[in-house]
């Protein structure tokens, strides 16, 4: 967003109002009331419960002060829409808080563009929020819904359950090293190889299908957003149990694969901002978890399994013949570790 370290170089005669009209309304398709009151009116459907989430984006801290305004638009939602999906939960409305710096009519634009797009996709509509002047932050609270028994929840995972994640895990986190310039003389990329990991970290797909499908099958999930050691180090905590995970058996891309191991070790176990879901299932649901893998043409590998005893432990494979790990350099993202 160039324009936005550049001030002067703006001009409209748009005003708070006439902002949230152009750019952030729309006819609802859902909600009762939608952008244009005090409060949006939603009724829920039928025996179902609604599920609720908010992720802030905030300028410095989750991006660039160049971020392109439209992958922006479609990270502040898709993050949202990945804990909906996390859960089961299926896409229903959202909400919209943004603070900017002045008007940029080009930079609101894309950024709406970004955002509705995804919206549409999942049938997920815009009915309110607030806009105010300020350092560049979005805050968006999605909302969904599921019938209460269904929802997968991080306190749910049982012993000897099956640990699978979908997709592939580290690209996010090896194009922030790009942009960071770290590891800058190890790394090995071409071109097309740079262009597609950095879309897996300004554009993360947000895995709502997947998460409906777990639905009745998984018995715990967790969206990866702080790295995979992290984000199942949650559901063990909650569920009062440890884990095993296979490090030949995690999914990386082809890009990250040629990568030296110590990177790859990095992205995959403590990258964040994957948006893969990590979730548990029962053993003799492999086969349907393989078939649905097929069905939704989406990469679901098994990489561990859930054991009484607490703590996550590192094995080569499933044979657990090679050493343990250090497992303090996996923690992860955390906004206020020490
Ligand atoms: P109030 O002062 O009553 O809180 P506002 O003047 O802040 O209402 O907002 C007017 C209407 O526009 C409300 O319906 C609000 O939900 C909506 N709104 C404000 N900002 C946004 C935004 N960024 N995206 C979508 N809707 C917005
Ligand atoms: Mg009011």
């Amino acid at each position: 967003m160039q324009t936005h370290t550049s001030p002067s170089t703006l001009n409209s005669a748009l005003d708070e109002f006439g902002l949230i009209q152009r750019y952030f309304t729309f006819p609802t398709q859902h909600a009762v009331l939608g952008v244009g009151d005090d409060c949006a009116l939603l009724s829920v459907p039928a025996q179902q419960t609604l599920a609720i989430t908010s992720d802030m984006l905030i300028e410095g801290r989750h991006f660039f002060p160049d971020a392109n305004a439209r992958q922006l638009g479609h990270k502040a939602l898709a993050v949202n829409l990945s804990d909906l999906a996390a859960m089961a939960a299926k896409p229903y409305a959202f909400t919209l808080a943004l603070a900017l710096p002045y008007m940029d009519e080009a930079w609101l634009a894309d950024f709406s563009k970004g955002m509705i797009a995804l919206a549409e996709r999942y049938q997920c509509e815009l009915i309110g929020g607030d806009t105010t002047r300020g350092p560049l932050a979005i805050s968006i609270t999605a909302l969904g819904y599921l019938p209460l028994n269904q929802a997968l929840r991080r306190d749910q995972a049982q012993i000897d359950d099956d640990i699978w994640v979908s997709g592939e895990l580290g690209d996010a986190r090896l194009a922030l090293g790009l942009l960071r310039g770290e590891w800058a003389q190890e790394l090995v990329l071409d071109t097309a190889q740079c262009a597609q990991t950095s879309t897996r970290l300004h554009q993360p797909q947000p895995r709502v299908e997947l998460g409906l499908a777990l639905r009745g099958i998984a018995h715990a999930a967790i969206d990866i957003s702080d790295g995979l050691v992290s984000d199942l180090g949650h559901i063990l905590s909650r569920s009062h149990c440890g884990a095993a995970l296979y490090l030949s058996q995690l999914p990386a891309s082809s890009t990250l694969a040629c990568q030296s191991q110590s990177i790859r070790h990095h992205c995959i176990l403590a990258g964040g901002d994957d948006y893969e879901l990590c979730f548990t299932a029962p053993v003799g649901a492999r086969d349907q978890l393989n078939a649905l893998s097929q069905s939704l043409d989406l990469r679901l590998t098994r990489i561990g399994k859930i054991e009484a005893e607490m703590g996550l432990r590192l094995f080569d494979d499933e044979t657990r013949h090679a050493p343990l790990l250090d497992m303090t350099q996996f923690r992860g993202f955390n906004h206020f570790a020490s």
